[in-house]
């Protein structure tokens, strides 16, 4: 998926998460928001043409020579462990709002990614088999069609939040 499927991706799961904890503050749904379009763009580091990967191609090439593309930043199992150990290590409610975000990106890229021909490796490193759910082509013609609807509802969602529409049940907090 191209980078702004995977943007629309991290905020509609970050907006959803925001709305699943009520009475929160500006700064936080801001944290919690801005780490998850973070999260959302991250695994493409490991492929130089992705839109992160040209950002900071000297990592990206780096990072793809030692772990490849879709392999070790494509696995929700080392993500799952890294989670673990940054919600562990980091006790401050700030900074455990902007990890939650990030992961909530990362993990909104790996749904997304599932959905593609490529596949993902759900089960990496115990297995190298990629697990594909649909066969959506990266930039085709159905990946601009899922974008789109993702734009849609994350402009719906927003206007509810902004108490200008009340479409969706979740947003009514
Ligand atoms: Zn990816």
């Amino acid at each position: 998926m191209n980078y702004k499927t995977h943007v629309n991706g991290g905020i509609l799961l970050g907006l959803y998460m925001i709305c699943r904890v009520p009475k929160q503050s500006v700064l936080t749904s801001g944290l919690l928001l801005g780490g998850a379009i973070v999260g959302s763009l991250f695994p493409d580091i490991d492929h130089k043409n992705s839109y992160i990967g040209q950002k900071a191609k000297s990592v990206s090439k780096a990072i793809n020579k030692f772990a490849g593309h879709r392999k070790l930043f494509h696995a929700p199992l080392i993500y799952l462990f890294l989670y673990s150990i940054g919600i562990g290590m980091i006790k401050e409610k700030l900074g455990l709002v902007a990890i939650n975000g990030v992961f909530i990106g990362i993990f909104s890229h790996l749904i997304l990614d599932s959905f593609t021909i490529g596949g993902l490796p759900w089960f990496y490193p115990f297995s190298k088999k990629k697990v594909s759910l649909a066969k959506i082509k990266t930039n085709g013609k159905f990946e601009d069609i899922l974008c789109g609807i993702l734009t849609c509802i994350n402009i719906v969602i927003i206007l509810d939040l902004l108490h200008i529409t009340s479409i969706f049940t979740f947003t009514q907090i």
